[in-house]
């Protein structure tokens, strides 16, 4: 079967999902979507054999089906080895009567990396023998950056240029970027909030003067952010494997509905539930986990998406974003691919900040999402709480989730609650939520401290950053994102 995939924008010029990958974000602006999504069902019994590799070839094959079983198979391999601390990838544990779905066992102890060890992959085979290079382009609150890096570091014919948000990342993530090493990597701090590097990423993508420059060169653009659909597909693996692991520990039978409590920014992660269960896999409830920058909160209640608001940076800030760019998706979906009124409501958010769906659309919505959001006293509270109470320690993005978790009773149905980052990522909150001092002490130092009084080991690849040199100091403004991609477009591809 071919799958093609189009903008969300526009139903025409259709795609294979090697072009969709390789392009990124569509031109118009739009997302890549495929009309197919859930023609093919997954054979949930049959999955609940399987291990991570399994599973993975089974909901690639079925999302991106003009790659061969040969090249799925070979990328699935490549990217999930030694390069996560596990052989389990992604190992689900028990949490109080939930569960937790550890989604940071990869290279930099986010859950990005099980997406972004998988893309250089998938596009490598995407591009094949050709001559044009790809210039990954991507704005990060702080974990997709290090993650891209990593993945992408001296990959053949690609390089990869990262914008931040200077000062709204942790002194982990800023020095997990910083230090990154690679002849075709570019870093550039950002004045300016991650929104504002999303739309300027965007605008660079958009900018066909700019691309058909870098098209002489022999270089075109592409993301990995997760408005790339080889970002998001990676992602529907893990919800599948969870549910199998949950019936190979007999805490559920298949066809027993599970909801998944998700830590949510961009709404790459929560997607990823919504694709699996288009796959056929039993998911109750999605919830959708935000901080006090609770623009997909009040949407879920209201059906107005309104981002007219402050930003605030919170101890989540991988999760401080207004502008949930994979939501463009979901109201594809819901409007079962109404383009020209996917269309319109992204223009009117481009233009006035806000858009409505009408409570009909909303009430279909509900049917699967429900959203809530926890405070930063909250988040640390739980912190603390989950410390004391289950010795299990979790980072303020997973404490997000579980507080929302903690304030609903069971109704029967097992939950499972996705952590996805490792605690010591942002080590001084975390230790302040536990209640000790962190005045005047570097995030080393509260990395230090919290393995004293925990006795849970820093992950190497973060300890290690200690005295690593910094290769890259670049601050722009957002205006001049564009030229900085240009030249290191100049520098990378000579
Ligand atoms: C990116 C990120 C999120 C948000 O995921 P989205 O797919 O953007 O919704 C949550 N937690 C952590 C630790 C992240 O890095």
């Amino acid at each position: 079967m071919k799958t093609f995939y189009h903008s969300t924008r526009n139903g025409g010029e259709p795609l294979t999902s090697k072009q969709a990958i390789l392009r990124g974000i569509a031109p118009d602006g739009g997302l890549y979507v495929s009309d197919q999504l859930g023609e093919e069902t997954l054979d949930m019994a049959a999955m609940v054999n399987q291990d991570y590799h399994e599973t993975a070839q089974k909901v690639l094959a079925t999302l991106i089906p003009d790659y061969s079983t040969e090249e799925i198979g070979s990328c699935v391999r490549d990217a999930y080895a030694e390069n996560f601390d596990t052989p389990a990838v992604v190992p689900l544990t028990p949490l109080g009567s939930d569960w937790l779905l550890e989604l940071s066992h990869g290279p930099t102890c986010a859950f990005k990396d099980v997406a972004l060890q998988l893309l250089p992959h998938l596009m490598s085979v995407a591009r094949g023998k050709s001559e044009h290079r790809i210039m990954i382009v991507t704005a990060t609150s702080g974990d997709t950056g290090k993650a891209a890096l990593a993945g992408f570091a001296d990959v053949e014919g690609t390089g990869v240029t990262v914008f931040y948000p200077e000062g709204k990342v942790s002194e982990i993530q800023h020095l997990q970027m910083t230090t990154q090493l690679g002849r075709n990597v570019a870093v550039c701090g950002v004045e300016g909030t991650f929104d504002d590097c999303q739309t300027q990423v965007k605008r660079i993508f958009a900018d066909t003067a700019l691309s058909e420059r870098l098209h002489g060169r022999g270089v075109a653009l592409s993301s990995a952010n997760s408005i790339n659909v080889g970002r998001l597909v990676p992602q529907v693996v893990y919800y599948v494997d969870a549910y199998a692991q949950l019936v190979r520990s007999g805490a559920i039978s298949v066809g027993d509905a599970v909801d998944f409590c998700v830590p949510t920014g961009n709404f790459g992660d929560v997607l990823a539930g919504y694709y699996a269960k288009r796959l056929g896999l039993p998911v109750g409830r999605l919830i959708v986990a935000s901080n006090t920058n609770k623009v997909l909160t009040d949407f879920l209640k209201t059906g107005s998406y309104d981002r007219r608001r402050d930003f605030v940076k919170t101890i989540s800030p991988s999760m401080d974003i207004l502008v949930s760019s994979n939501f463009e998706r979901m109201l594809y979906y819901l409007t079962d691919g109404d383009s020209e009124r996917v269309g319109a409501w992204m223009a009117e958010l481009a233009t006035q900040g806000v858009y409505s769906i009408g409570d009909e659309l909303l009430g279909r919505l509900r049917e699967t999402f429900y959203g809530e959001f926890a405070t930063d006293d909250e988040t640390r509270r739980t912190i603390r709480t989950t410390w004391e109470e289950e010795h299990i320690l979790i980072d303020p993005h997973t404490a997000v989730a579980k507080t929302i978790l903690d304030r609903h009773e069971h109704n029967g149905r097992m939950r499972v609650c996705l952590s996805t980052a490792n605690p010591y990522k942002f080590p001084a909150d975390v230790l302040a939520a536990l209640g000790h001092d962190t005045q005047g002490k570097d995030d080393f130092a509260c990395m230090d401290e919290l393995q004293r009084l925990t006795g849970i080991a820093a992950p190497r690849q973060l300890s290690t950053l200690r005295g690593a040199p910094v290769m890259h100091d670049s601050i722009c403004a957002k205006e001049a994102m564009a030229s900085f991609v240009e030249s290191a477009t100049a520098r990378i591809f000579r």
